[in-house]
């Protein structure tokens, strides 16, 4: 117990003693009044003091007896003195006392209210003394480390620490800064298990002493995700690099290539360093080709067997297959895309189309193939208003070339006739050989008029065209039917009707072209 307690304390015997004290007063005070009465007496002495003095015998005796007097006089008022500063002296104590009892209590309400405030703070805390030993907790605490709060005074913060070394850095750093502020660190519970914290420190003075505060901030669980992470993100790329297909990472926030395997090194034909810190979007056919690419996996999360188009460094556009998605780890979000090459399928793909759709003789259409692009033109062309025109025609007397020049001089007739169509026609316009030395044209954007004046040009061109043979050359012709492909009309009506102007071409004399659709068949163009 403190002195000031102590004295505190011994104020509850001041009452008894002021009694005795004001008793003591109260004789003082008659004594002395008793005492100046007979002083009063002795000097109202008729006559005066000296023959009252006279009486007694002996100077001595007689001197004695005045002081004796003098001091009964006398005594009580120096000890009324004395009683008087003692009364005083204890008011003043007692009005100490009082104020410091009002001191005590207002130290226990603060001390409760900071309590309180501790106790509802949202995170673990620890009062202790510097040597470590804990003098209070708040319930988050005590849970945390699991402490009895019956054990609480007998337990040493320090001892908490994981690590023993951390003490003594806590002990410098206070001492150093007066603070320490969200350090992880583990600490022991006496469960046995370890956990992690976020610790905050600081020196404070209580009541004179200087003590440490420590708060808490428990990241057990953000701990254990982040090293699961970890060890996910390792296994990720242990994955990664031992994929047989090229994968590579790219920052969803920079759009920069963090990371490439060596599948993708080889594909791209550099070392992996060279390729990383690269802005994604050039390894794509086109930047737009890539947003819109990163526009569909924002939206979709993920994009699955897509074809697209990749550029290496050295500028080779390869056709790849892959797959994107959106990885999020612990601070990065990345793109995951896996890949593979595909131009070699695509090539071999493009080629089986190529040999499927086109005749190999004159690089014209087949049949099918000419049918199915006149339904895709046609639904263009109609959609946008614009007429769509058939033209059929067949060359003239062919029989007689193969016969007369032989068939390879056929076939080459065959490839003037249709390499002329080719360089008079419009990209949108579609060439099918239909027959054996009989071919279609389709006109979108033309009506029977505009379709019969390519026939005419290309009538008059082929007829103009020599054919060389081994002792010189010859001229050859065909005759055009065209028809206008009415709306609403089938294909197989369009057909009959221009294949009806080409008879109609045939019947009059050859190299012509005819229009169908009319009352009568019209000549285009006079034969030249
Ligand atoms: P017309 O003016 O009435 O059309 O007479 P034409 O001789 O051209 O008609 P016809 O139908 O009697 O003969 C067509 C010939 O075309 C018969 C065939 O041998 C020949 N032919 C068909 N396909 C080919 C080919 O790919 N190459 C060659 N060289 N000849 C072919
Ligand atoms: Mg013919
Ligand atoms: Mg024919």
């Amino acid at each position: 117990m403190s002195d000031a307690a102590a004295a505190f304390d011994a104020g509850r015997a001041v009452p008894r003693r002021a009694l005795v004290r004001r008793i003591s007063l109260v004789l003082a005070l008659a004594l002395s009044v008793s005492s100046f009465s007979l002083l009063a007496v002795v000097l109202s002495f008729d006559g005066g003091l000296s023959p009252l003095l006279a009486r007694f015998d002996g100077a001595m005796l007689r001197l004695g007896l005045l002081a004796l007097t003098g001091l009964m006089a006398v005594a009580p008022l120096v000890f009324l003195g004395m009683v008087w500063l003692a009364v005083a002296r204890e008011r003043r104590q007692a009005e100490a006392l009082s104020l410091l009892r009002d001191n005590r209590e207002a130290l226990r309400i603060s001390r409760d209210q900071l309590r309180r405030v501790f106790d509802s703070l949202p995170v673990p805390y620890v009062l202790a003394r510097l040597d470590g030993r804990a003098v209070q907790a708040n319930p988050q605490a005590l849970a945390l480390f699991g402490i009895d709060p019956e054990k609480l005074a007998g337990t040493n913060v320090f001892d908490l620490y994981a690590d023993p070394t951390f003490s003594e850095e806590l002990k410098g750093y206070l001492t150093d800064n007066g603070r320490i502020e969200n350090f992880e660190i583990t600490m022991n519970t006496v469960f046995g298990r370890k956990c992690w914290v976020l610790f905050s420190g600081a020196r404070v003075v209580m009541d004179g002493e200087p003590m440490l505060f420590a708060a808490f901030a428990d990241i057990t669980e953000r701990k254990r995700i982040e090293q699961a992470l970890q060890k996910n993100e390792a296994a990720l790329r242990t994955i990664i690099d031992a994929s047989p297909i090229p994968v590579i990472l790219t920052g969803h926030a920079s759009g920069t290539v963090a990371y490439v395997n060596q599948a993708a090194a080889k594909f791209f034909g550099r070392a992996i360093k060279e390729l990383v810190g690269v802005p994604a979007a050039d390894y794509w056919e086109s930047p737009e080709q890539y947003a819109a690419l990163l526009a569909e996996l924002n939206t979709r999360g993920f994009i699955d067997e897509r074809e697209a188009r990749m550029r290496r460094p050295d500028g080779d556009i390869r056709w790849v297959q892959g797959a994107t998605t959106v990885l999020r780890l612990q601070e990065d979000t990345l793109i995951y895309t896996a890949f593979s090459d595909i131009t070699e399928r695509k090539r071999k793909e493009s080629e089986l189309h190529r040999l499927a759709t086109t005749d190999p003789l004159t690089g014209a259409m087949n049949r099918r193939a000419f049918t199915e692009r006149c339904a895709v033109e046609a639904g263009r062309a109609r959609r946008s208003g614009y007429a769509v025109s058939l033209m059929i025609c067949d060359l003239d007397h062919f029989k007689r070339i193969n016969d007369s020049y032989g068939h390879a001089t056929g076939d080459a007739v065959l490839k003037v006739f249709t390499g002329i169509m080719q360089e008079m026609i419009r990209p949108s316009d579609a060439l099918g050989r239909i027959g054996g030395e009989e071919f279609a044209l389709l006109l979108p954007g033309s009506d029977a008029e505009n379709g019969a004046a390519v026939a005419e040009r290309v009538r008059a061109r082929f007829a103009a065209t020599p054919i060389a043979v081994a002792n010189g050359s010859f001229t050859a012709s065909a005759s055009f039917g065209v028809a206008l492909w009415a709306e609403g009309q089938s294909l197989e009506k369009a057909f009959s009707a221009a294949d009806e102007a080409l008879y109609e071409a045939k019947a009059k004399g050859r190299n012509r072209v005819e229009i169908a659709g009319r009352g009568e068949i019209i000549r285009i163009a006079p034969t030249a």
